[in-house]
């Protein structure tokens, strides 16, 4: 094996540490991020919110009660003496992944967790570390906003990442002077093709990434330092947008392109179909499942109205690993070359494989019975060529 060199910088991943200590009457809690400045309050904001929707996990619903009513209260609170010596650490990273921001949060506790005294010594070594009016006001939002989502059960183990993001990014939002408006040099919409000063920014605590919402399709957009922007997949957007706009207490923002013939048709098709979807809050786009004998996995069809096209997508369940890339496009080709009505589609920057079919309405109204037939045609390819894509990746094995 030889090294290389290669031409790589190392960039520094934004992390947050928590360290809580209870000990008789005298609690303490040492805050540390390796950045300083807005990223630092950012960063500790969505570390708070999510240290306190992971509580809520711990506690289960029944038990919630307490850290909520800590959270909404915003005097001093007296604690009684607690029995028996107690250390919580929480860290969290913010990881730039390649397809999109993730969150590593760990939370480990010796002892007893108390969880309403743990989240206030939180919250006051917080206010206390940040002399910023600001920080002390959206921190007081956060809060308010994860009691809300505590207090109606709504935090669980598959959405404690768009909980806490959401919930800083609505506390930041919420005191003037976010540079929410600022327009970003050059950023092109993947999706739409859309440039120009309308990119809503979204909280995501990073200094080699920016996060932000296409304000003409509402399409996410994820550009890493040295990257071309890509779109974050619509269905994972969308949780996120989902429960943004949830805690923001507004209705879903409509997109601005012509929301009403396609997307309206596809809703109405799907609806007679009696097929279950979400709708992707500001995108055309509709989320659904399918399954069959390989599996389930996630489906989307998405109304592009300008072109008068719907587009199917079904995803395949696993990411290729990227030493498997070539040898899987390879497949992929070859396979193509004999589909009538579709394609498959890798992302080499992800490892996703998608099958794509495109139906082209050319001003006819959407057919139910066509889409079924279309809908059906592109899961039955994508689990067609499911275990033939397997065998291509696990092939290295015997290399
Ligand atoms: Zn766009």
């Amino acid at each position: 094996m030889q090294s290389k060199a290669l031409p790589v910088t190392v960039r520094r991943m934004i992390e947050t540490t928590f360290d809580i200590a209870h000990a008789g009457a005298e609690a303490n809690c040492k805050v540390d991020s390796n950045v300083g400045g807005e990223l630092a309050q950012q960063a500790e904001l969505v570390a708070f919110a999510h240290y306190v929707a992971r509580v809520f996990l711990v506690l289960g619903r029944a038990r919630a009660g307490a850290v909520v009513e800590t959270l909404v209260d915003t005097g001093t609170l007296k604690w009684p003496a607690v029995p028996a010596l107690s250390e919580t650490q929480a860290i969290a990273r913010f990881v730039d992944g390649v397809s999109g921001p993730r969150l590593y949060f760990r939370l480990n506790t010796h002892g007893t967790l108390y969880a309403n005294l743990s989240v206030d010594a939180l919250r006051n070594a917080l206010r206390d570390r940040h002399a910023d009016v600001r920080f002390g006001e959206r921190l007081v939002r956060v809060a308010e906003l994860m009691a809300r989502l505590g207090a109606t059960g709504q935090v669980g183990e598959e959405n404690e990442f768009d909980v806490a993001l959401a919930a800083a990014d609505v506390a930041w939002r919420s005191a003037v002077g976010d540079g929410a408006g600022v327009p970003e040099a050059d950023l092109e919409c993947p999706a739409c093709g859309f440039a120009g000063e309308k990119f809503e920014l979204r909280v995501w605590p990073s200094d080699a990434a920016v996060l932000r919402r296409c304000g003409r399709c509402g399409t996410g957009v994820w550009r890493r330092e040295g990257h071309r922007p890509r779109a974050i997949r619509p269905d994972i957007w969308g949780a996120m947008e989902t429960m943004r706009a949830q805690l923001a207490g507004a209705a879903p923002v409509a997109p601005t392109l012509g929301e009403a013939s396609l997307l309206g048709e596809l809703k109405r098709v799907f609806d007679e179909n009696d097929w279950p979807y979400s709708e992707v809050d500001g995108a055309p786009v509709l989320v659904a499942e399918l399954s069959g004998p390989e599996g389930q996995w996630d489906f989307y069809a998405q109304a592009v109205e300008e072109k008068d096209l719907v587009l199917l997508y079904s995803i395949a369940p696993h990411r290729v690993p990227e030493d498997r890339r070539r040898e899987v496009s390879e497949f992929l080709t070859k396979a193509n070359y004999g589909l009538a009505d579709g394609n498959f589609e890798l992302d080499f920057d992800d490892g996703e494989i998608r099958y794509k079919t495109v139906l082209h309405l050319q001003g006819d109204a959407l057919d139910v019975l066509l889409m079924r037939r279309l809908v059906r045609s592109n899961g039955t390819a994508l689990e067609t060529y499911l275990p033939s894509i397997h065998s291509v990746v696990s092939a290295a094995a015997a290399e």
